[in-house]
């Protein structure tokens, strides 16, 4: 892994010259010549070093005092620039010609899009202006999609999760959901999950809004709900194009909800997302949706959901004793003594102790037993323990875990998981995980699950997600 370590970490930020202790007031503040640089060279300069530095998004935001420029590193935002008020309106006036947005226009919201080569480099924005009382707000958002294109054995799935994963895909027919909220890398996951779909013997079609990724030999269908084009339609004609595989961008409506059923009951395996934080509130929420109780046991094959948290710099990290709150939940969640855990530091190869991010997981491939439960209509107590008694890790468990691994921090796992609202009394891990197993051993045998299981390790790589699914 070291010789990759300066490819899986990427750029790195840092002004400060200082290396050794925790850079509490990192600093990335940047000023830029605007006396003697065209304001074309230094949006050009913006744009280039903001996707250097990995950030997701760029937010030009207006001051009474010109613009403060931002950019989100890591899902944080951070001040990048203070743009005096004298080149307020030509840096805006640039950016809109850029994403193609009309100039004489400051009053109503607008989108628009950058896709073109910027010092030499292809780059792929979406742009939108919001106009507020100091003056038009723009948000660039830098879509990269390097991380779809790494495969799904990147994505930082524990080897039982990801051969759930590689079951569930290897299903003809079914819906398989990825869930979470805004912003937890749920479209990297699918289009993962799309590329290895994604052969000459198979028609995939996509219905999206919008198209966060041009994939080769997939049919990719834009929403325009102005013209009547939704998921809802679109989908009807898709059906009628002879798909294998239909990718559905979100399930937002009831509607949606019920062609996508519908749709993988005759014969297509559907893959969507939508806004859940676990399984048990995804079974829960389409239910709401008002699809049938009969088809959703029937058609739902797997659900995923994924959150994310800071990931936890391999250089720098250092290690402390576990609190005794910490040692509770450890012991209470995965039934293991943990005296130590790894705590961020800081260096010059990341910010604070963290570079990138990394995804916690919570995998459910549905069985005989949980199918004939929600075509039931079984309790929801009864159905938390049907779902979590048979070896499904909960999220909380596959975080703790991650932060044993040294992959992230208990502190950051905090801000993702609210641990007091999870269940803590569920099974221990080695018990989850021979539950699991005995689940897992009609595994087919094939070539590539070989292949996956003798590639997959405990390395997980660096994730690059917040360009996808704000
Ligand atoms: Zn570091």
């Amino acid at each position: 892994m070291d010789n990759n370590a300066n490819t899986i970490y990427g750029d790195i930020i840092n002004n400060n010259e200082t290396t050794n202790t925790t850079n509490k007031n990192e600093n990335i503040i940047k000023s830029f010549d605007y006396e003697n640089t065209a304001i074309t060279d230094t949006v050009n300069l913006i744009i280039v070093d903001s996707i250097d530095r990995n950030a997701s998004d760029i937010h030009f935001n207006p001051t009474e005092t010109g613009i403060d420029i931002r950019i989100r590193i890591d899902g944080e935002l951070r001040l990048y620039s203070k743009v005096p008020d004298y080149v307020k309106k030509n840096m805006i006036t640039r950016i809109k010609i850029l994403a193609g947005m009309n100039i004489t226009e400051s009053r109503i919201p607008q989108d628009g899009a950058i896709k073109q080569k910027i010092q030499d480099k292809d780059v792929d924005l979406r742009v939108s202006s919001l106009p507020t009382n100091l003056g038009e707000n723009i948000v660039i958002r830098i879509l990269d999609y390097t991380m779809s294109n790494k495969g799904l054995e990147t994505l930082g799935f524990s080897e039982t999760n990801l051969q759930k994963v590689n079951k569930m895909i290897a299903e003809p027919n079914g819906i398989i959901l990825v869930t979470g909220a805004t912003g937890t890398g749920k479209s990297t996951t699918v289009y993962s999950i799309l590329q290895k779909l994604n052969t000459i013997d198979r028609n995939i079609i996509t219905v999206e809004d919008p198209i966060e990724m041009n994939i080769p030999g997939v049919n990719q269908v834009q929403v325009i709900s102005d013209i009547g084009l939704t998921f809802a339609t679109s989908l009807r004609s898709i059906l009628r194009q002879d798909p294998d595989i239909i990718m559905i961008g979100e399930i937002r409506d009831d509607e949606t909800a019920r062609i996508a059923v519908r749709a993988s009951i005759t014969g297509h395996l559907v893959l969507s997302t939508i806004h859940t934080n676990t399984a048990l509130n995804t079974i829960e929420r389409l239910l709401d949706m008002s699809v049938e109780r009969y088809l959703l046991g029937t058609a739902l094959t797997g659900i995923i959901s994924q959150k994310l948290t800071k990931k936890l710099c391999p250089y720098c990290r250092g290690t402390r004793p576990t609190t005794p709150y910490e040692k509770n939940v450890f012991k209470r969640s995965l039934n293991l003594d943990i005296n130590e855990i790894y705590e961020a530091k800081g260096c010059d190869k990341c910010h604070e102790g963290y570079q990138g991010r990394i995804a916690i997981q919570e995998v459910l491939l549905l069985n005989q037993e949980i199918r004939d439960a929600i075509t039931n209509n079984m309790k929801k107590e009864d159905l938390r323990e049907l779902v979590y008694g048979t070896g499904t890790i909960t999220m909380l468990q596959d975080g703790l875990t991650k932060v044993i691994n040294g992959d992230t921090t208990f502190e950051e796992l905090v801000k993702a998981i609210d641990i007091d609202d999870s269940d803590l009394t569920g099974k221990g891990l080695t018990e989850s995980l021979e539950i699991a197993e005995k689940n897992n051993t009609v595994l087919e045998n094939t070539e590539e699950f070989k292949e996956i299981n003798q590639k997959n390790d405990t390395d997980y790589e660096v994730f690059n997600f917040d360009f996808l699914n704000k």
